[in-house]
């Protein structure tokens, strides 16, 4: 199943876009110095940016992407239609496992996720190819586990 992009607008598409570079700003990455921003656009057009919070005790550190979806998520926003995420990396780079899981919670299997590299202004300056890899987390979380699951008949328990 490939992602549905045609979903997304071109002006929204930019804007996501535009919203993780500035979300990648505030990254607090003083451990790995592995800066990520990411945005999330609720179906209801806003956009809620979400960056790398490091902490140095280390398992407190939490990803941009759950970032962003706990501070949506945290203020009433549950429905989403696109995310995107970049680094500083000149290639697209991708949400770690947990993220994954997070996403699959909230988002449909063929939702847009853009995953864009560090020089995507540069090469549409050079009209280059953008160099997004446009996927979905049915790609990215093939046979996963979700909600649905919770709901399937089941043996009772003890
Ligand atoms: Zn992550």
């Amino acid at each position: 199943m490939s992602a549905s992009t045609w979903s997304l607008s071109i002006t929204d598409r930019e804007r996501l876009i535009k919203a993780a570079f500035e979300a990648k700003e505030f990254a607090y990455s003083r451990y790995s110095k592995f800066r990520v921003g990411a945005a999330l656009l609720s179906t209801d057009g806003q956009i809620i940016k979400g960056a790398n919070i490091e902490n140095a005790s280390y398992g407190g550190t939490i990803c941009a992407e759950r970032t962003a979806f706990v501070k949506a998520v945290s203020e009433g926003t549950r429905s989403f239609s696109a995310l995107a995420v970049v680094t500083d990396v000149a290639s697209p780079l991708s949400p770690c496992g947990m993220c994954r899981q997070v996403i699959r919670e909230f988002c449909a299997q063929d939702m847009p996720i853009l995953l864009v590299p560090s020089d995507y202004d540069s090469r549409i300056a050079k009209g280059e190819k953008d160099g997004i890899l446009e996927t979905s987390i049915a790609e990215l979380l093939p046979h996963s586990f979700g909600p649905e699951e919770l709901e399937l008949p089941r043996e009772p328990s003890a």
